[in-house]
């Protein structure tokens, strides 16, 4: 089948020279710059022409390895009830991170951040027996979250595209294999988009409990920070590691007197005060209330303002925690592990460990600052006597599976895969009729893709200086033709196109008059099609020249053997 042909002079494209004044990363200069997408609002993006075609292209593979799991695509809303979110707790775990509205009757809505709750309500509503399931269903949608810092383009969005999938099966087996058939179609995904990425795992995995592991594309502007040892291919969220710092006073802690100020400090000042290097990573505080520890969190390079969370804490809630108290007491943590991880959740999670002693130091984090203050019920007064417990993991802390060196690099995160369990269905009662012909809890994964992050990821890794440069899969063309030089060459371009295109081979040309060669090359390099045909000289020999983006290779051949070479 022909592929399409399009023709810049006919085409909305302006590329800029400059860089957008606030743009501080790769990807958002670049989408920017070579007219790939436009900001609207604060963390909200217009994908032009360009952009809407490589997020398309990556749209297409999320969705056929998904279909090639047995996943069946639907489509939810992004405007939903508040009551199915207030049965989970979620409406108000969420805290600012959920736009709320209200309609004209005075309903309480919100924009879907993530649609657990919805998919246990559909399938309930659909399945009633055993023979129903196992099902996956996804779907590729517009998630709402109002990220405290929407920065870096697209790779932040307020606004954003995930394709989010749903497992659900009648025991834990089935779900493992569910969870399985999603970890291998993320692979595929992710190689076949050509990003480069790690597995690492999310949660630690000594609690028991759900399993969940995060797809990172390695990249300086990633917000996560993850471990990896060179020695044993161990790989981790810095959120999941545990390592052993040497002691810093004779009780095994690292004690520390109250951070007394009203201001919001940063990161800088507490590494500061705390008496650890800047370059840590300063991922959690845990924090001694009425000499209880409970558990709050520093997101790794942001500011937080730690007076506020004080006030946020309930010591009703949080104030009990020794190990032995917490040790499978799944109902007393419910309310702070979300499939968003709450900080304090996953703090406590490591305090139940019975590993832990004085000494353990332990990593949690938060996806978002505040996120855990508002987890952890707001209203009530306390004071916070002391801070302690400064947790840093540093290069060369030992691996804890080999304790050789660990290594932190910072990445971006692509995916995220979770084995939920039974807590929706719990919420829900969402039984099926099971084999014995008795009601069966359904266990539930979710999994999730950044699909519009995916674009950024990939501008990340594979950019250059003189602009983008993509893998061909999600490419906006397979080739980028440009007429350089008068009406022959501009009708040797557009001939060379149609040839192309008729060949199924996806063509771009630059056919625009008035534009000088200089200025075609320098915005070809920017679009970042990976393979540009400049129609120059040689046409009057029958002589095209054939550049390859990345590698900068170029040489003269006629058209046919062009076409071959791109087939
Ligand atoms: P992050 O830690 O970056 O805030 P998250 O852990 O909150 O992400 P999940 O709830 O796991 O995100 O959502 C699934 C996937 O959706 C993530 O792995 C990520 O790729 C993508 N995603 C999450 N938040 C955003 C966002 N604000 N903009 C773009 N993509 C996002
Ligand atoms: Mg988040
Ligand atoms: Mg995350
Ligand atoms: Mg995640």
């Amino acid at each position: 089948m022909a592929a399409r042909v399009q023709r810049l002079s006919r085409s909305m494209l302006k590329t800029l020279r400059d860089d957008p004044a606030d743009a501080e990363t790769l990807n958002h200069k670049l989408l920017v710059r070579a007219g790939y997408v436009r900001r609207t609002a604060a963390g909200i993006w217009s994908w032009l022409p360009l952009g809407k075609q490589v997020l398309e292209n990556v749209t297409r593979v999320v969705r056929e390895e998904m279909d090639a799991i047995g996943g069946q695509e639907v489509l939810l809303p992004a405007l939903l009830p508040r009551e199915p979110y207030e049965v989970t707790g979620r409406y108000e775990e969420y805290g600012d991170l959920l736009f709320r509205l209200r309609d004209r009757k005075g309903g309480d809505y919100l924009l879907g951040p993530t649609h657990e709750e919805i998919f246990t309500q559909v399938v309930k509503d659909q399945c009633t027996s055993y023979k129903d399931l196992p099902v996956i269903l996804y779907q590729i949608q517009t998630k709402y979250r109002d990220e405290a810092r929407p920065r870096a383009g697209i790779l932040r969005g307020r606004e954003f595209t995930m394709k989010d999938s749903y497992s659900f099966d009648v025991s834990d087996e089935a779900l493992a294999a569910s969870y399985a058939l999603h970890r291998e179609a993320y692979q595929r995904i992710f190689r076949r988009l050509g990003l480069d990425f790690r597995i690492v795992s999310a949660v630690s995995g000594a609690m028991g409990g759900s399993a969940s592991e995060e797809f990172l594309a390695p990249a300086p502007a990633g917000e996560d920070t993850f471990a990896q040892c060179p020695q044993c291919g161990y790989a981790a969220n810095t959120e999941a590691v545990t390592v052993t710092v040497p002691p810093a006073s004779p009780d095994g802690r690292p004690a520390v007197e109250k951070l007394d100020t009203p201001d919001t400090p940063t990161i800088e000042a507490l590494a500061a005060h705390l008496g650890v290097p800047a370059s840590a990573t300063l991922k959690n505080l845990l924090v001694k209330v009425d000499g209880e520890i409970v558990a709050v969190g520093v997101p790794g390079d942001r500011e937080v303002d730690l007076g506020k969370l004080a006030e946020q804490l309930a010591p009703a809630e949080v104030g009990v925690v020794t190990a032995e108290d917490f040790t499978g007491r799944d109902d007393l943590v419910r309310g702070y592990i979300g499939p968003q991880g709450g900080m304090a959740g996953k703090a406590f999670r490591y305090l139940a460990d019975p590993r832990v002693a004085p000494g353990t130091s332990w990593i949690t984090g938060a996806n978002e600052e505040g996120k855990h203050a508002r987890n952890v019920v707001c209203g009530r007064d306390f004071e916070v006597d002391q801070y302690l417990d400064v947790v840093v993991v540093e290069p060369g802390d030992p691996c804890p599976e080999c304790g050789s060196g660990i290594e932190l690099d910072r990445a971006i995160e692509i995916g995220h895969i979770f084995q939920l369990g039974r807590k929706y269905a719990d919420a829900f009662e969402l039984d099926v009729l099971g084999q014995d012909g008795k009601p069966a809890r359904v266990t539930m994964g979710s999994y999730g893709v950044g699909v519009s992050r995916a674009v950024a990821a990939l501008a990340e890794q594979t950019a250059d200086e003189q602009g983008l440069c993509w893998p061909r899969e999600v490419a906006p063309a397979d080739v980028h033709i440009v007429a350089a030089g008068k009406a022959a060459q501009t009708e040797a371009a557009l001939d060379a196109a149609e040839r192309l295109a008729e060949a199924g081979i996806r063509v771009l040309v630059d056919d625009r008059a008035g534009v000088s060669p200089g200025v075609k090359f320098t915005d070809a390099e920017l679009i970042g099609v990976p393979t540009i045909l400049v129609a120059g000289r040689g046409v009057k020999d029958g002589l095209f020249e054939l550049k390859d983006r990345r590698t900068g290779e170029r040489e003269e051949l006629p058209l046919e053997e062009a076409l071959a070479r791109l087939k």
